[in-house]
């Protein structure tokens, strides 16, 4: 069976071939985080979604470029800096860092680029000047350029390709300043923001003047210069499909640097919103949660993943503290089956059961059905559990379930990493008494220290910050 995504361009199934003729390479561009917070948990399922489609990507031996962007400078931004005080950078820095260190609880693998906007000025100007000098794109007396829509569809351009939008009211040359605006509001948006006093330090020059950037161009100006003019995918929240995602088809297509029939993005694919307790999440109603919120709470980042990972992307997901106590619940099965198996399999090593890899293969086949893929993992437990209760599976048996496993976590990031890396205290004993034995310069008694734990599966690597030990597998 063929990898199926659904595609918002076209609203309906379609296969995936990447545009890559030799078939092997994917680029994918996922709109990052807006460093003026920390990320809440119905971000984090939009991270999570991309985590999945660039694992599962990888998991089908494609070769997936993945580029997020760290958007640094945008209205919100703006406003926080001015109230707090202190540089750009600094501010954002630190949202930034934690956004990171977010992505790392939640086992995400981390994008290969992640651009930020401030860094890609240059770039967006020159796209800018493109637009306008193909005339969809105009200067205003304050200094701004907007995309003209009028313009951009007397060339031919298709404004609502993601959305149905209704032109009824579209008064020609009418604008909008904010980069966040309503559907209803089929209107000019802002490229470039002619410097205000209220952006304060926040400009930079450019042929109409000082000013900074609108929030849609920094997307088209990162994405095109690293992944291409056309590339394959490009994901993110369903709240971003209009404006943002809109206008970036609008800047990057309406500049005429495409080819007849050539595309900006291939497919777009967007997370459904989260509710917490059914509800929207807010922080009046007390169900606004950070990942560290929930952290504090005593959970971790993998039953957090866990949860995110169980609802199809494009339903909406009622996430709960009931649902965080299941998830805990869920894993432990897996956990515990793993442990036997482990034990039963002892040093065997065995190629992957490839009955267990084909289903989930074909339920993620499907555009990611996530639940037929976990039925397809709690059908196997309970077999692999039915079986060693009976005495009935063999080593080899079990160690062929395990590397099965194995690859399957490969795109479901559940397994406890962490737990599974640590060293064991007889080790660090012996790598103690390896370093004692060296300061002695007792080299005999060292090198014999350090083959009696490469027999125990553990090698000694040396580095400038002192010995680390890694687990030969
Ligand atoms: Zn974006």
């Amino acid at each position: 069976m063929a990898l199926k995504f659904f595609n918002t361009l076209s609203r309906s199934l379609q296969e995936f071939t990447p545009l890559d003729p030799a078939g092997k390479n994917a680029g994918m561009y996922c709109c990052g985080p807006t460093v003026y917070d920390l990320a809440h948990i119905g971000n984090f399922r939009t991270f999570v979604f991309s985590d999945l489609v660039r694992r599962y990507l990888e998991f089908r031996g494609f070769q997936v470029t993945h580029v997020m962007n760290v958007t640094d400078v945008e209205d919100k931004i703006i406003r926080n800096v001015r109230t707090a005080q202190i540089p750009l950078r600094e501010f954002t820095g630190k949202f930034e860092q934690a956004f990171f260190d977010d992505l790392r609880t939640l086992n995400c693998r981390p994008p290969h680029q992640t651009p930020h906007a401030t860094e890609f000025i240059a770039e967006m100007i020159a796209l800018i000047e493109k637009l306008m000098e193909r005339g969809v794109a105009y200067r205003t007396p304050d200094g701004s350029v907007y995309f003209s829509i009028d313009k951009y569809r007397a060339l031919g351009g298709r404004y609502g390709q993601l959305v149905t939008l209704n032109f009824d009211n579209l008064r020609v040359g009418e604008r909008v300043r904010n980069d966040e605006y309503e559907k209803e509001s089929v209107a000019d948006f802002a490229l470039w923001k002619g410097r205000v006093p209220e952006d304060g330090a926040v400009f930079w020059p450019s042929p109409w003047g000082e000013g900074r950037p609108g929030w849609h161009i920094e997307c088209s100006a990162m994405s095109m210069k690293l992944l291409g003019t056309s590339f394959d995918l490009h994901l993110g929240g369903e709240d971003l499909a209009f404006p943002h995602h809109e206008d970036e088809i609008a800047q990057s297509e309406g500049c005429g640097i495409h080819g007849p029939g050539q595309r900006f993005v291939k497919y777009w694919l967007h997370a459904a919103h989260l509710l917490v307790e059914g509800k929207k999440m807010s922080k009046s109603l007390g169900n606004f949660f950070t990942l560290r919120d929930l952290i504090a709470k005593g959970y971790t980042g993998r039953e957090v993943r866990y949860l995110l990972l169980t609802a199809h992307y494009r339903e909406s997901f009622n996430f709960t503290m009931d649902g965080l106590s299941a998830a805990r619940t869920a894993l432990a099965r897996i956990d515990e089956c793993l442990g036997k198996l482990t034990e039963l399999a002892g040093s065997q090593a065995a190629a992957p059961a490839p009955e267990l890899v084909a289903k989930f293969t074909e339920a993620l086949d499907d555009d990611l059905n996530v639940a037929g893929a976990w039925g397809v993992v709690f059908e196997w437990v309970r077999q692999c559990n039915k079986a060693l209760a009976e005495q009935s599976l063999t080593p080899a048996a079990a160690a062929a379930a395990l590397a099965a496993w194995k690859r399957l976590d490969e795109v479901l990031g559940v397994s406890p990493v962490a737990a599974a890396e640590e060293v064991p205290a007889a080790m660090l004993a012996l790598l103690e008494a390896r370093q004692a034995a060296r300061k002695a310069k007792d080299f005999k008694r060292a090198d014999a220290i350090r083959d009696e734990m490469k027999a125990a599966g553990w090698v000694i690597e040396d580095t400038p910050k002192g010995p680390k030990l890694k687990k030969v597998s």
